[in-house]
């Protein structure tokens, strides 16, 4: 039941002080109250945000679909506030497919261990279409890197270290939910345990909650269940590829990032190193049935260097390349993949998705009180308004960074020079180890901005001349 508290109360018009409204009659006989400034607007009270009903015998639950790093942060938080915390993991010793790289800030922000960081990268080559090189890493301060890491050890470490919380970790494929039947009942959630005892067919459960936090990646069932809409997604391709030890010397703390319609007509192609091998991958949106050719043009531009290397792994996987139109329906929110948060340009999501299932997860842990009242849609919203305030502007920037320099190769020639320029390096590498937008020095703004457009216009008379040569 909705509970009102009225915090203020009105005396012929005037607003009475919160010290009268405790006064006997005689008190204020003998004392009268001093008449507050008249105000000429209608009657009106003030009334406190509703509350939601107590809960009696237990606390708050809530399940985490997924166990990535959305759902791992997501539920050591959840857990650590009081509350009932169920995560659904579908493989325990999941390997997503992705190259791993990390901000600096993640490490200090979500507490990581140094020993589940495979490299620190300190340098970094960006690689034109015509193969001019720019070295990257210049400006970085001696403790800055940029973290390598195997996602089975990164995910199965936030899972862990939920569950050494209290959170109830489930090794079961999450498959439908069923709606609440009253304003506070439960969502009823189908999924198939496996327990090992079955032989892999898993066993058919089911789990009522009184919240969900889908943190499912991007092909999210929680995500169908609320009809959130659909996103577009890159597709990204990947081998990890074991090289040679000398080989992997030159790869012991450097990425390179090639650009070019021949790895990727709009996005890049990359090789990252990692603990015994390098991961090599491309992505695209808009060429998906060519990403074998744009994977072979990366491995290409980097054969000399990854020689001699056998392939140990072939992986492919979607990017959501923006968010869902919905990313929250009552008591049911989407994080991470499943709400669409890797950035465009880069690709980043991984501390994305971690900080969107703690902040979900704080905004829970805030509306019940620590578990012990029930929640409802507006204190899941928090969560929305606290996350398109604090990095809307991030993906906006990097939007229109990929649609300036990704779309033709005289763009990504003039892109990769703008990178030799030590303030766009600096810029470039603060916002992306420390997640916020740093304020520039307006001269420096000014050159970049006049460097930028030379960069631009040469590309440019490069361009026409091209299309002249080849018309
Ligand atoms: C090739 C590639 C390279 C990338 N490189 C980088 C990079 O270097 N740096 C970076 O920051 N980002 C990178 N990304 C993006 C990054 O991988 C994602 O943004 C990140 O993994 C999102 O985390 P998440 O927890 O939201 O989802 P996921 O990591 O996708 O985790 C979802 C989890 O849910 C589980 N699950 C799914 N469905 C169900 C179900 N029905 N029931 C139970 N469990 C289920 C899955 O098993 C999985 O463990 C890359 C992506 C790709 C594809």
């Amino acid at each position: 039941m909705a509970e009102h508290r009225q915090l203020s109360t009105w005396h012929n018009g005037h607003l009475s002080c919160a010290r009268d409204l405790h006064r006997t009659p005689a008190e204020l006989r003998q004392d009268p109250p001093k008449p507050a400034a008249k105000v000429h607007f209608k009657k009106t009270h003030i009334v406190a945000s509703r509350t939601n009903p107590k809960l009696s015998n237990r606390n708050l639950r809530v399940a985490v679909i997924g166990g990535g790093p959305a759902g791992g942060s997501a539920a050591e938080t959840l857990a650590k506030g009081g509350v009932e915390t169920f995560i659904i993991e579908r493989k325990l010793d999941n390997c997503k497919p992705c190259s791993g790289a990390i901000p600096i800030c993640m490490v200090g922000e979500f507490d990581l261990p140094l020993d589940i960081i495979d490299r620190k990268v300190t340098k970094m080559k960006m690689i034109s279409p015509s193969n001019v090189t720019v070295d990257i890493g210049r400006t970085l301060k001696p403790h800055e890197y940029i973290g390598m890491v195997r996602r089975e050890i990164l995910d199965a470490y936030l899972r862990d270290r939920a569950a050494d919380n209290g959170a109830k970790v489930i090794n079961g494929l999450f498959l439908k939910m069923d709606m609440p039947k009253g304003q506070n009942a439960p969502y009823l959630l189908h999924y198939t345990e496996y327990t090992g005892t079955k032989g892999g067919i898993g066993e058919k459960k089911t789990l009522e909650v009184d919240a969900v936090i889908g943190a499912d990646g991007a092909n999210s069932k929680v995500a169908k269940s609320i009809n959130a809409g659909d996103y577009e997604c890159a597709l990204a391709f990947q081998e990890r590829i074991r090289i040679p030890d000398e080989k992997m010397a030159y790869y012991e703390n450097l990425a390179e990032v090639y650009v070019g319609a021949d790895v990727s007509p709009d996005f890049y192609g990359w090789v990252f190193p990692k603990c015994n091998h390098v991961a090599v991958g491309t992505g695209t949106v808009t060429h998906k049935g060519d990403i074998k050719k744009l994977q072979l043009a990366t491995r290409n531009r980097a054969k000399d260097k990854i020689l001699g290397g056998q392939i140990i792994r072939v992986e492919a996987h979607p990017i959501p390349e923006h968010p869902r139109p919905r990313r929250l329906s009552g008591r049911v929110a989407l994080v991470g993949d499943a709400a669409g948060y890797v950035t465009k340009c880069s690709g980043e999501g991984i501390y994305f998705a971690a900080k969107s299932g703690r902040m979900c997860a704080e905004a829970i842990v805030e509306g019940s009180e620590n578990g012990k009242r029930m929640v409802d849609e507006s204190d899941l919203r928090k969560y929305l308004e606290k996350w398109d305030k604090a990095y809307w502007p991030t993906y906006k920037v990097l939007d229109v960074l990929q649609k300036v320099f990704y779309r033709s190769n005289p763009a990504r020639e003039a892109f990769v020079e703008m990178c030799a320029d030590e303030y766009v390096q600096k810029m470039t590498f603060d916002s992306y180890f420390y997640k916020k937008v740093v304020p520039g020095n307006p001269l420096d703004d000014l050159k970049l901005a006049f460097n930028t457009i030379g960069s631009l216009v040469r590309a440019n008379a490069l361009k026409r001349e091209m299309e002249k040569l080849s018309s």
